[in-house]
């Protein structure tokens, strides 16, 4: 801002500091009237009523031209109005000054007593007029000057020493008139620091929205980068939930979105088969031809890897349109295609939702459509299943079986098959596990996979754990066995574990059904150990230690538990998860290689799971196993099956011929 534009400035302000203090001045001067008037009515100077009526009238007249004259009026005003404004205000201050120096001329000829006070009142005006006007220097000078003046004027013949009340009076206005120009250097140098700083303050929040302009284009293009996919250019995770907030929120109440959660099928294979160059190029293709099919109201996101997600928003019928174009995408992807001049073929599998009749926020919506999808695939691929058919068939089932449960256990529905654990030396069995199954007038064979974690969420684990380890005791101790009686291994779930008493209640059936303590081994997974919380666990394990009951880590492997913390736990046996059996050719070796040997220096016992064929017998031999498991040897079989009670016969098969 320039220095003449800045000056200009500050006299506006100036003026607006005046106008700011006018009601101030009036009032001031409005009560010197009328105490004045009053000395003089006293004095019996008549006159004074009609000068009291005249200064209160040209008070009143100031007051009402200088009410509404506040700082923004006077900011804006253009030149001539300024000019206005400013004649107005020194014009009434100087009315005033001269309406008292008529009182001061007229009142020469009265009492003594009133000039003096009439001079007092003077001063006092004048002394008011150094800080009220400091904002005028010119007519703040002017009447100061009168004020002072008209007082020494009056005091001028009293008693003889008028010469020297009004000499006194002539130094008081040399005074008065300095501090009234450095009031008023004050009040001009405050304006002027508030100016420069406001110029400063206006020229920092331009420099500052310039530069939150560059951060806001900065920021788009990140997360442009980071709402789109860079393969396919597609909108990733975050730009579909974007879209859907945008879209979705904003639907009237008659319309539905559909979510269709598309999965190709044998992207593997050509990506494993041709490389990963191959199998972006069929990305890509896939992705043109969906792109193609979508219509305008609708997004088409890559959810990752071989996922994608297509949202139709606003429809009347969603699951219907949902439906023909999921059909028409599978249609459009299924077409053979060239990769290097070889043909190629992806498959496609839709699973969809609605919205919000199926799920009540995104993401549920879009694990609606993903739940579907899964159905789709497992039941043949290549089709769109909805999230109704997936979700009414599950939910059903899951009901029944947990329905039906708590009924179950403890009738003869439930039966409890055998599995041999082989040693490797003599072939004989080492123990069985004892693994539970159901049979369900209605729903058929429930599998354990189905029903435990069904079990383990409605809390019926309990009973049914309780059964199974009260019958693999009561079968056990029953069977026709000579020196070596083979074990039997219970599984027992984290809830049970977690369960006060609940080695108390294992120390009662060993009573009740009169098995040896040590030949109960009880199967518990990883995972249990990874709750460091779990004291309850604890206790029970210890407590079972001392009892003589032996304790095996089930699933070894696949809990990715420290193996230190493990082993600092009352184990007796590890089972080496079937997984690493199946991978034995892979990293499968490996794992049970050093399981194998932390383990024996610790004196735990290994047993491997899952073996299928001799080639696994074999590898596992070779590696130092000694106990063995899997359908190889026998599957899981009531012991009846297995030759009335006498374990070691019936299916297993004959380790016999093994290099050992
Ligand atoms: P698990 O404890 O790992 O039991 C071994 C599972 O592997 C059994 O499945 C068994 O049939 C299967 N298996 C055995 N040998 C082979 C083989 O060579 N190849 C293959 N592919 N599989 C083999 P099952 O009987 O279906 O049991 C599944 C799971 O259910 C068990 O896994 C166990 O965690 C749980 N379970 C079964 N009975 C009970 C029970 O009474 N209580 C508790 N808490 N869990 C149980
Ligand atoms: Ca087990
Ligand atoms: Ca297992």
């Amino acid at each position: 801002m320039s220095a003449e534009k800045i000056a200009r400035q500050v006299e506006r302000e100036l003026l607006a500091a005046s106008y700011a203090n006018l009601k101030t001045t009036l009032v001031m001067s409005s009560c010197a009237s009328i105490g004045a008037a009053f000395i003089l009515l006293r004095s019996g100077a008549d006159w004074a009523w009609i000068w009291l009526a005249a200064t209160l009238a040209l008070n009143l007249f100031r007051y009402l031209r200088g009410r509404d004259v506040d700082r923004t009026v006077i900011v804006e005003a253009d030149e001539d109005r300024l000019a206005r404004l400013r004649l107005e205000f020194v014009g009434g201050l100087n009315a005033s000054s001269l309406s008292w120096v008529l009182v001061a001329l007229a009142a020469g000829h009265s009492d003594p007593a009133a000039q003096y006070m009439l001079a007092i009142c003077f001063s006092a005006l004048a002394a008011g007029g150094t800080g009220v006007f400091a904002s005028m220097l010119g007519p703040g000078r002017i009447y100061i000057s009168t004020m002072l003046l008209s007082g020494s004027f009056l005091l001028f013949d009293q008693f003889g020493q008028g010469l020297v009340m009004s000499a006194l009076g002539v130094i008081f206005l040399a005074v008065m008139l300095l501090v009234h120009r450095r009031n008023h250097l004050i009040v001009k140098q405050s304006i002027e620091l508030k100016i420069e700083n406001t110029g400063l303050v206006g020229g920092l929040q331009a420099l500052n929205r310039d530069l939150e302009a560059k951060v806001e284009e900065r920021t788009q293009a990140l997360l442009d980068a980071a709402r789109s996919d860079s393969l396919t250019s597609l909108p990733n995770r975050r730009g579909l939930f974007t879209w859907m907030k945008a879209e979705l929120d904003a639907a009237r109440t008659d319309e539905e979105a559909a979510v269709l959660f598309l999965d190709l099928d044998h992207f593997k294979q050509i990506n494993d088969a041709l490389g990963h160059a191959a199998g972006d190029r069929a990305l890509t293709t896939a992705v043109e031809r969906l792109s193609a099919l979508l219509p305008p109201d609708a997004i088409l996101a890559r959810w990752g890897g071989d996922e994608f997600v297509c949202v139709l928003a606003h429809r009347r019928d969603a699951a219907e349109d949902a439906a023909k174009l999921g059909a028409r995408m599978i249609e459009a992807v299924t077409q053979p295609f060239e990769i290097d001049r070889q043909a190629v073929s992806l498959g496609l599998s839709v699973g969809t939702s609605l919205f919000p009749s199926q799920a009540s926020n995104h993401k549920d919506l879009i694990l609606a459509a993903d739940l579907a999808v899964a159905e789709a695939k497992r039941t043949g691929r290549g089709k769109v299943v909805s999230y109704a058919e997936t979700y009414s068939l599950t939910q059903k089932r899951r009901y029944d079986i947990s329905r039906s449960l708590l009924e179950a256990v403890g009738t003869d529905q439930f039966q409890l098959h055998y599995q041999p654990i082989v040693e490797r030396r003599s072939g004989e069995p080492y123990g069985y596990e004892a693994l539970a199954r159901w049979h369900h007038p209605r729903l058929g064979e429930v599998g354990p996979d189905e029903f435990i974690p069904i079990a383990e969420e409605t809390g019926s684990i309990l009973a049914l754990g309780d059964w199974a380890i009260r019958t693999a005791c009561q079968e056990a101790a029953s069977w026709a066995c000579g020196a070596s009686a083979p074990s039997v291994a219970v599984n027992v779930s984290v809830r049970q574990l977690g369960e006060e008493g609940f080695a108390l209640r294992v120390a009662q059936i060993l009573t009740q059904t009169g098995l040896a303590p040590r030949r109960l081994e009880l199967e518990v997974t990883e995972t249990v150990f990874a709750d460091e919380r779990m004291k309850a666990a604890r206790d029970n394990l210890e407590s079972l230690r001392a009892l003589g009951v032996a304790l095996s880590i089930d699933d070894f492997g696949t809990g990715y538990s420290s193996l230190s913390r493990l082993l600092s736990l009352p184990v007796s046996t590890i089972k080496i998860d079937r997984s690493f059996v199946a991978e034995l050719a892979g990293n499968g070796a490996t794992v049970i290689e050093s399981t194998l040997l932390i383990a024996r220096r610790m004196g735990i016992k290994v047993i491997a799971e899952g073996i299928e064929t001799p080639q696994q017998v074999q590898a596992l031999a070779d590696l130092g196993v000694d106990l063995f498991q899997g359908y190889y040897f026998g599957r899981p079989a009531p012991m009846a099956a297995r030759g009335g009670g006498r374990p070691g016969e019936g299916s297993s098969q004959s380790i016999v011929g093994l290099r050992t």
